[in-house]
């Protein structure tokens, strides 16, 4: 089967059921009355979707059996499922390991503030970007997820904690803007009033820096935080840690950014990962606050999470202060990362991978099994 997004003229002109719960208001609408269907029939089976969650056609009780059976047969209601919940001890901090129609599995992260929560979602399965120190692409790109799945992230998480999601941000696994018209799609709907009607403000985007697709962005008019993913001060660096820099050099990027700056207004942030000896050096926290000295924006330092497929070390906690302090002499505004939930995963999308290779194991167990008959 195939799981790719069927929009409204390609599902009419093939047998690919409808992915429902990706259709805008208008979309669905314009396909119920197609159907010969009054259009509030849209609109309740709209608010089913979105702000029931409901996962079954037959949970639309106020929609005619004979219509519920027609959408049973062309369209399916994306979900996604949980099949590990860890919450942390010590700060509530919750990560839900997620599987996929299609029996993948993505990782999304709740995390409790005094502000309100804040889910951190997937937008991909799997990354095909690369970065050094990341977990999530190590196997690469399995596919880009859809517009529903990224809604159900967030669904599944409200309902089964009972509280409201106030912020996402989309930083799980996988880069969002290589996953343009699906992730473009979700803010439209997840921010939509109709729906969850999550704030703009509220949500956003962390991006590996893909330079045309930033500027996409800009153009389109949304009030999203743009956070960019530098992790170094120079190129030649940046090109070691992401082969994503072999593309855009750190100046393609700011200038990009000064361009969503003044189509916005939004402050943008910067993260920048701290890997010992790697890029945690004073210089490099001067050459980056010459950089970012006129952009009006925040800085990020992540103390690296090491993966155990690489090498990577945390920056020693003086290292990481006296980075800080740098920056902020240019007038920057600075924080460090609170690692959350640090009892229960590493870092982004490990725990997918020790899920993927327990099942590796269990089914070579299982051969093996067989194998002794
Ligand atoms: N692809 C997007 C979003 C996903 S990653 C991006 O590149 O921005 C979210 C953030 O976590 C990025 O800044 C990423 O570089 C960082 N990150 C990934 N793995 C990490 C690790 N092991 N330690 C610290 N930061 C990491």
């Amino acid at each position: 089967m195939d799981f790719s997004y069927a929009g409204l003229d390609e599902a009419r002109h093939t047998d690919m059921p409808i992915d429902i719960k990706s259709y805008s208001p208008e979309e669905l609408t314009e396909y119920i009355e197609s159907l010969g269907e009054k259009r509030f029939r849209a609109s309740q089976i709209y608010k089913w979707l979105h702000q029931s969650f409901v996962l079954s056609f037959h949970d639309m009780t106020n929609i005619p059996g004979k219509l519920r059976e027609r959408l049973i047969r062309e369209c399916y209601i994306a979900g996604v499922k949980p099949v590990q919940v860890m919450e942390s001890k010590i700060d509530g901090t919750r990560k839900y390991l997620f599987e996929l129609r299609d029996g993948n599995v993505i990782e999304s992260v709740l995390m409790r503030y005094h502000h309100g929560n804040s889910v951190c979602i997937s937008t991909q399965v799997g990354c095909r970007m690369g970065c050094k120190f990341c977990a999530s692409t190590l196997d690469g790109l399995e596919r880009n997820l859809t517009p529903s799945e990224m809604l159900d992230e967030i669904y599944r998480i409200q309902k089964d904690t009972g509280e409201r999601v106030s912020n996402i941000v989309l930083m799980g696994s996988g880069e969002p803007l290589d996953n343009y018209d699906n992730v473009v799609k979700f803010i439209r709907l997840i921010s939509d009033d109709r729906g969850l009607n999550i704030s703009q403000r509220n949500i956003t985007l962390s991006t590996c820096g893909l330079v045309p697709r930033i500027k996409s962005l800009a153009d389109n008019g949304f009030q999203i935080t743009l956070a960019i993913s530098l992790h170094a001060s120079d190129d030649e660096t940046r090109r070691e840690l992401m082969p994503v820099a072999k593309v855009y050099s750190i100046g393609e990027i700011l200038n990009a950014c000064t361009y969503y700056f003044d189509k916005t207004g939004r402050r943008l942030t910067f993260e920048y990962s701290l890997v010992a000896g790697v890029n945690d050096r004073e210089e490099e926290a001067e050459r980056l606050g010459g950089l970012l000295k006129e952009l009006n924006c925040h800085v990020n330092l992540i103390p690296v999470n090491p993966i155990k497929e690489r090498n990577f070390k945390q920056s020693v906690r003086r290292d990481i202060e006296k980075f800080k302090n740098c920056l902020e002499k240019y007038g920057i505004n600075v924080t460090i990362r609170r690692e959350m939930g640090r009892d229960i995963q590493g870092a982004c999308g490990q725990l997918r991978r020790s899920y993927k290779e327990e099942k590796n194991i269990k089914a070579n167990d299982e051969n093996k099994k067989e194998g002794d008959y």
